[in-house]
């Protein structure tokens, strides 16, 4: 059992007061708070060991370089990669998937008329990427439905592969529907189809144990914020031998082995994708931010987190015309709703004079709420550092701001 009071004396935030109310900061779907050990990473990287990667012989190069180098195998072991120069340093999950969607349309892997499968809960960030690329080659945007509940077809997803799809791209938990999806058996399906998988783990990682290498994930990317790291680093890990066959996807800085004006040659893995200065503070700082979620424990988190969203679903569901948006039996991390009529922007206005930090809108979802025939949801998100007499505060909330449309009306 993890000590929630004690833990969060870790995350500065968590003791402001917004509105004349204490914090009750339910959008870690959104991003994550900070605690202290990530913040002093920071300033101890710019305060102590600042210079330039990889091309410095001077002191404080080596040691930025060898704490980069080693942010590198932090992350290789949080989610078991067999090799480290399997982990590329991105941005964040858009940029880790824009990366594939460029660098594979743009290989031979993939030709005109080819097809790639996505699922109709991706975030944008999963779909838009590769709508791009159908101005390079012209390829087919297959899209696995779900039902009323929020769960993927598994069976459509099978029928809808051919011999022309050429990768599947789906999210291995909704940002919306907190929907957690089968991702072990979609990849086996596709693999029987000799098709490589990427998993959009932005909502993952979070939230579960990721083990690439027992998944058999050809690509599974994720976000630094969103696991109580900073923001601008992200992670793409991709299996060794589709890497190689990937070309890079930005020019400049360390991606490069040698330039000339007749010929260009480029580097190893992982610089061949980690153009241009990499986010050296970032990445020591995401390091710092596994290792305290690794000493926690991520079996103790699922098992808080698991128990916030049932007790919270458990209180929610009394509340007068609340309809839950994503309704899976596996789900994770997050309660999407609507109250009655109340438009979510309403409500997550009222929560918020309450001091509560709800989402309200599409979530970056849109063909979601086109499915469910809705303009958005108000979204509760859970972290490590969430209470359940915060859920107690969001569901007193969620009832008052009820009562104060009932009386409007
Ligand atoms: N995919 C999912 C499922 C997400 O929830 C998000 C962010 O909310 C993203 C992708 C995009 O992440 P980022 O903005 O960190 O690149």
């Amino acid at each position: 059992m993890l000590d929630i009071n004690n833990i969060r004396k870790d995350f500065p935030i968590l003791t402001a007061e917004v509105n004349g109310k204490p914090l009750v900061y339910l959008d870690n779907a959104a991003t994550t708070q900070k605690p202290q050990c990530v913040l002093d990473t920071i300033i101890k990287g710019y305060s102590n060991q600042n210079a330039n990667i990889h091309r410095g012989v001077h002191f404080l190069s080596q040691i930025a370089t060898e704490a980069h180098e080693a942010a590198r195998i932090t992350v290789q072991k949080f989610i078991n990669a067999e090799k480290n120069h399997e982990i590329i340093f991105t941005r964040g999950t858009t940029e880790a998937i824009n990366l594939v969607a460029s660098s594979f349309v743009r290989s031979d892997m993939i030709n005109n008329g080819d097809e790639i499968i996505v699922s109709a809960m991706e975030h944008h960030s999963n779909i838009v990427p590769w709508q791009l690329q159908q101005s390079i080659k012209d390829i087919k945007l297959k899209v696995i439905p779900f039902d009323d509940k929020g769960v993927l077809d598994i069976e459509s997803f099978k029928s809808m592969i051919t011999e022309k799809t050429k990768l599947v791209s789906v999210t291995h938990c909704s940002n919306t529907l907190g929907t957690v999806n089968p991702i072990k058996e979609i990849i086996e399906i596709a693999h029987s189809h000799n098709v490589p998988v990427l998993i959009d783990g932005a909502q993952g990682v979070p939230h579960h144990k990721v083990d690439v290498q027992y998944l058999d994930a050809d690509f599974y990317v994720f976000s630094g914020h969103k696991i109580y790291g900073p923001t601008g680093i992200g992670v793409l890990y991709g299996k060794e031998k589709w890497l190689e066959k990937l070309p890079p996807y930005q020019g400049g800085g360390e991606m490069i082995k040698n330039v000339s004006f007749e010929l260009t040659t480029f580097n190893e893995l992982p610089f061949k994708f980690e153009a241009g200065t990499p986010d050296y503070i970032g990445s020591t700082a995401l390091a710092s931010a596994l290792d305290y979620v690794s000493n926690l424990g991520l079996d103790n988190i699922i098992a808080h987190e698991n128990d916030l969203l049932a007790y919270a679903t458990e209180k929610m569901k009394t509340i007068e015309d609340m309809r839950f948006i994503g309704e899976s039996t596996n789900k994770s991390g997050l309660i999407s709703f609507l109250v009655g009529t109340i438009h979510p922007y309403d409500m997550g206005t009222i929560l918020d004079k309450l001091g509560i930090a709800v989402r309200t809108g599409h979530h970056c979802a849109e063909p979601v709420m086109h499915r469910f025939g809705i303009e958005g949801t108000v979204r509760a998100s859970f972290a490590l550092y969430n209470t359940r007499d915060e859920i107690d505060v969001l569901v007193a909330g969620i009832e008052r701001a009820a009562r104060m449309f009932r009386k409007k009306k």
